[in-house]
Formats: structure tokens, C-alpha cells, sequence
């Protein structure tokens, strides 16, 4: 799966680093960054969560 993220639209909020702490961070500010594991592709499932509970749809997963 690939991982895209809207830094511009992210809020902070922080539910996807709660629900997939390998694959993504927050910067200084907050904004969500993708980990060195998300960013060649995942296969890991949480990925799907965190796509999910993000508030304002940051997350994009593609199938490879
Ligand atoms: S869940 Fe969405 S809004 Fe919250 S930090 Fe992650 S990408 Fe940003």
C-alpha cells in the first residue's frame, strides 16, 4: 500500500500516530509526516485505521 498525506489539510490532531505509531510522526508543529516504514509502501494494516480515523480525510492508502 502507498501512503499519500495532505500536509496542508492536516489539523495536529494526532490519530494517526496513535493508531499507527511505525508509520507516521508529527513534526514540531503537529503536521504528520510519513515514517522511513511508510514511505516505500506498507503492508502493515493499520495503515487502514489511521486512514480512517483521521478527522479531515489527510490520509490517502492506494493498493500497490
Ligand atoms: S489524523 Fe489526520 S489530522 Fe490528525 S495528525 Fe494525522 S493526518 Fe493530521
Amino acid at each position: 500500500m502507498r501512503i499519500s498525506i495532505d500536509r496542508d489539510g492536516c489539523i495536529g490532531s494526532g490519530q494517526c500516530t496513535l493508531t499507527a505509531p511505525a508509520l507516521f510522526a508529527q513534526d514540531d508543529v503537529g503536521i504528520v509526516y510519513v515514517l522511513p516504514e511508510g514511505s516505500d509502501g506498507t503492508d502493515d494494516p493499520s495503515v487502514r485505521e489511521a486512514e480512517l480515523a483521521c478527522p479531515v480525510q489527510a490520509i490517502t492508502v492506494a493498493e500497490d
